[in-house]
């Protein structure tokens, strides 16, 4: 089994709605974003030869990950969401919002980036995003 793993870093803010805590004010983290493919075999023939994944493709699938979500304010697509985004637009129209179809979570996430690149064609094993420098979530689909 071959592996191979690129990362990116990204800058977000977010916060938990309906969560009792800390983390239901807006705050944000690095994020540390490590990705890798796998195959079985290695290419055989032609420009991919000897390889898992071409590294540049790879490397441009995380870079379009990390434009989605860097320095961004991502917010879940729910009512308070929704209001939110509203007020804070009346603010300055020029915030950065990108609403997301779940509560942004490390594990909910990486789950949503897993399938990113797996949309784009890549054989992607497992994603690890690191929130903190202690605390990652790992997804796969073992
Ligand atoms: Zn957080």
């Amino acid at each position: 089994m071959f592996k191979i793993k690129s990362e990116v870093q990204f800058d977000m803010a977010h916060y938990l709605s309906g969560y009792d805590g800390k983390c239901s004010n807006i705050h944000g983290h690095r994020y540390r974003l490590i990705a890798k493919l796998k195959s079985e075999t290695l290419h055989k023939e032609g420009q991919l030869r000897g390889m898992v994944d071409d590294f540049s493709n790879f490397k441009e699938a995380l870079k379009q990950i990390e434009e989605e979500f860097d320095h961004k304010l991502i917010i879940e697509n729910n009512e308070e969401g929704k209001v939110l985004s509203k007020k804070l637009s009346e603010l300055q129209n020029n915030f950065e919002i990108s609403f997301v179809n779940y509560r942004p979570t490390a594990e909910e996430m990486s789950r949503d980036i897993f399938n990113r690149l797996k949309s784009k064609g890549l054989s992607v094993c497992e994603v690890e995003l690191f929130e903190t420098p202690n605390n990652s979530c790992i997804y796969t689909e073992d």
